[in-house]
C-alpha cells in the first residue's frame, strides 16, 4: 500500500533567521534539472540513473511531460555535440511477442498522433525478420518490435561536469555539502537557512527569486511555503532492474 506524506521542510529544530545578505536567484538543488546564478548542490537521481535519452513514447500524447521530454532530448543531444559530452544515439527496440503486439501498435500509434511539434517521435514497426537481422541475440519468441531511432545514451558524469562548469563560467557560485533547512517567505522573495556539513546553526539568505530543483526532496520545500491544504503529498515506490552478465541465453554463433 502506498502511503502518502504531506511533510514540510520547516521544524521547530530551525527556527526563523533575518537573512544576512541577499542573491537574485537561489536554486536548491544540484541534479540534471539545476538552473544557475546560485546553486546548492547536492548528488543524488542524477547521478546514479540509467543514462538513456529517451525519445518521449511513452506520456500521454501532447502532455507537458511529453513536450518537455522532446524539447530536452533535443536540447541533451544538442549540448552533448557541441560541448563533446560522450554519447550515442544508439536507437532501441521495444520487443513484443504475439500477445504483446497490441501494446506497440498502440505505442506507434500514440507516436504518430502527435501534434506538438508535428512527428518528432518517430517509430517504425519491424517484422520478426527485421528485428533477428538487427539483434540476432533475440529470443525466437519475439515476432515485431518498435524501432525507436531517437533514443540514445549520454555519459550522465560528463553532462554533470559539463553543467558544474558552465554555472562556474557563467559566474554562478556553487556552494557544496549545504542542505537548505528552512523556507520562509518575504515581501522581497524568500529567506533560505542553510547548513553546511554537521554544523548546529544555519545562515540565512534572502533569494529573490527561489528555484526549487530538489528532486524527491522538492515537495517537502514547495510544502513549507504553501497553506496546510495546498500541500503537495509524496509517494515513493520502489522499481526493480535486471542486469544481464555473460552471454546472452539466445546468442547464435
Ligand atoms: C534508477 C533510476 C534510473 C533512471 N534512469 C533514467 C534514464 O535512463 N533517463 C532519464 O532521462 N531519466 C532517468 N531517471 C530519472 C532521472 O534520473 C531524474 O528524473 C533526474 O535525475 C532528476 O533530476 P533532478 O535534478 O530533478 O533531481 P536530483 O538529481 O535528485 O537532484 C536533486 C538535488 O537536490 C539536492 N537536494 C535535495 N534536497 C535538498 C535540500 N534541502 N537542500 C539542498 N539540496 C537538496 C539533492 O542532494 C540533489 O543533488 C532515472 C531515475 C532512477 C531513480
Amino acid at each position: 500500500m502506498l502511503r502518502a506524506f504531506r511533510s514540510t521542510l520547516n521544524s521547530a529544530r530551525y527556527a526563523f533567521k533575518a537573512p544576512e545578505s541577499s542573491v537574485d536567484f537561489l536554486v536548491i538543488g544540484g541534479g540534471v534539472s539545476c538552473s544557475n546564478d546560485m546553486l546548492v548542490p547536492g548528488e543524488e537521481i542524477s547521478s546514479r540513473n540509467s543514462e538513456v535519452i529517451h525519445a518521449g513514447l511513452y506520456y500521454p500524447p501532447n502532455s507537458n511531460k511529453m513536450r518537455l521530454c522532446i524539447r530536452g532530448r533535443e536540447l541533451l543531444y544538442a549540448r552533448c555535440q557541441a560541448m563533446n559530452i560522450p554519447f550515442r544515439r544508439t536507437g532501441k527496440l521495444i520487443v513484443a511477442t504475439d500477445k504483446q503486439r497490441p501494446y506497440i501498435e498502440a505505442l506507434h500509434a500514440k507516436a504518430q498522433q502527435i501534434s506538438w511539434p508535428p512527428s518528432f517521435i518517430p517509430t517504425k514497426l519491424l517484422s520478426a525478420a527485421e528485428v533477428h537481422e538487427m539483434e540476432p541475440n533475440i529470443s525466437p519468441e519475439i515476432t515485431s518490435a518498435l524501432w525507436s531511432p531517437e533514443t540514445g545514451i549520454v555519459s550522465s558524469h560528463a553532462l554533470m561536469e559539463s553543467l558544474e562548469q558552465e554555472i562556474v563560467e557563467r559566474g554562478g557560485d556553487l556552494v557544496y555539502a549545504t542542505r537548505a533547512v528552512r523556507v520562509d517567505p518575504h515581501k522581497h522573495g524568500w529567506v533560505v537557512q542553510m547548513v553546511t556539513d554537521d554544523a548546529e546553526h544555519g545562515d540565512a539568505i534572502l533569494a529573490k527569486t527561489l528555484i526549487n530543483a530538489a528532486g524527491l526532496s522538492a515537495p517537502l520545500i514547495a510544502n513549507s511555503v504553501v497553506p496546510e491544504e495546498k500541500r503537495i503529498p509524496l509517494y515513493y515506490a520502489r522499481g526493480s532492474d535486471d542486469a544481464l552478465a555473460g552471454t546472452a541465453p539466445y546468442f547464435r554463433p
